[in-house]
């Protein structure tokens, strides 16, 4: 096991101006599970490829166990990797796929054996060693390549959207697959991925990044229910977080959708000394309950939409002008075209700058 420190890393790409990577510092702790999120073309990526020695950085350097690896090659950093191009060999057994970096490495024939079936039994994969990839499926053809990986006893594991050519369900299965070894091994890991849901269940943390730079790091959880800015909230959970345009009068009335509450303490007396401040209202769909249409304290509201999902029943609701999501249990009743009234749970309002999109506390 090792840390990761990644300090001011900047990277060009050649025939581009554009910062792939934008002074991006980051510290992995021994053992920890870090997720690189964001969307396509944000950098995660490149960043992944500087810690594996890929790449290396315009500028900026790379230690993992204290060691400076900024520019050493991949194969003296003891680490391993699942990169998405990192196919199996097709022509080799999965015995052999799987124990490739030992061989390579010159690790005896015993122990090799011992750890090829060792991660092959942690992986599912017993069954298949005898086979060729093109005999498995993809789902089995990504553990081998997962198993691979970890019979390397490596510092560092890498891994860039390992489950992306799963199904939705056998992405679901592996994810808790994929946890639970991580969680045995201990490895110190960073993982790339665009999917929100795997960053939430995987990580210790989440890196989310946008244009280049880490938007907000932080516990998953932290970073669901306090964004840092408008983009962090609108990227994370699905549905995205809600917003809304609202004032806070001088007063210390937060209007939103045409109806008037009360504002928080912090945003009251910034309100008052300003003389009003607008503010961007952000609320989860699951933080917006549904109410009979004239009870106090609730907006008034129509339902536009109505989806079933199952577990839970989500509602495109006109407020006032303005669309947004709410989250309702699957028993509630509703229909499209009823009008409704809305009660926002106070305390998990948060408020965004209207300017710099950047949260207000
Ligand atoms: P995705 O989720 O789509 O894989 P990403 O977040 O991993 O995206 P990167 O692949 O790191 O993003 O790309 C970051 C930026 O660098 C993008 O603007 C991309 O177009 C650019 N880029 C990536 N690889 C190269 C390359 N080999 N040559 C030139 N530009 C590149």
């Amino acid at each position: 096991m090792a840390d990761i420190s990644i300090k001011g890393l900047k990277k060009t790409y050649p025939g581009s101006t554009e910062l792939a990577t934008n002074n991006v510092s980051l510290d992995v702790a021994e053992g920890e599970f870090m997720v690189l999120l964001g969307p396509s073309g944000c950098g995660k990526t490149t960043l992944l490829r500087m810690v594996a020695g890929l790449d290396f950085p315009d500028e900026g350097s790379i230690s993992i166990g204290g060691r400076d690896v900024t520019y050493l090659p991949p194969q003296d950093r003891n680490l391993s990797m699942v990169f998405q191009s990192y196919a199996v060999f097709p022509h080799r057994k999965v015995r052999t796929n799987i124990g490739f970096g030992l061989v390579m490495k010159k690790v005896p024939r015993d122990e090799l054996e011992k750890k090829v079936a060792w991660a092959a039994d942690l992986l599912q994969l017993t069954p298949y060693l005898d086979r060729y990839p093109a005999q498995l499926s993809g789902g089995q053809r990504q553990r081998v390549a997962v198993a691979r990986a970890i019979v390397m006893d490596a510092d560092v594991l890498l891994m860039d959207e390992p489950l992306s050519n799963l199904d939705a369900l056998l992405r679901l299965d592996f994810r808790a697959e994929l946890k639970k070894i991580v969680q045995q091994l201990g490895s110190t890991t960073l993982y790339v991925t665009h999917d929100q849901v795997e960053a939430m269940s995987l990580s210790d943390r989440v890196a989310v990044m946008k244009k280049g730079q880490i938007a907000q790091l932080g516990h998953p959880i932290t970073v669901y229910e306090e964004p840092a800015d408008r983009f962090v909230g609108g990227f994370i959970g699905s549905p995205p977080m809600n917003f809304l345009e609202g004032r806070v009068t001088q007063q210390g009335a937060l209007e939103v959708a045409g109806q008037s509450t009360a504002a928080p303490e912090f945003l009251a007396r910034s309100a008052a000394r300003s003389g009003g401040l607008p503010v961007m209202v952000g609320i989860r769909a699951e933080n917006i309950y549904l109410e009979d249409r004239g009870t106090p304290g609730t907006l008034d509201a129509t339902v536009e939409v109505v989806e079933p999902l199952g577990h839970a029943t989500l509602l495109t609701v006109d407020l006032g002008g303005q669309t947004i999501k709410v989250q309702v249990a699957s028993t509630v009743r509703v229909s499209s075209g009823e009008k409704v009234g809305l009660r926002f749970d106070q305390a998990a309002i948060r408020f965004f700058d209207t300017e710099t999109q950047l949260g207000l506390t």
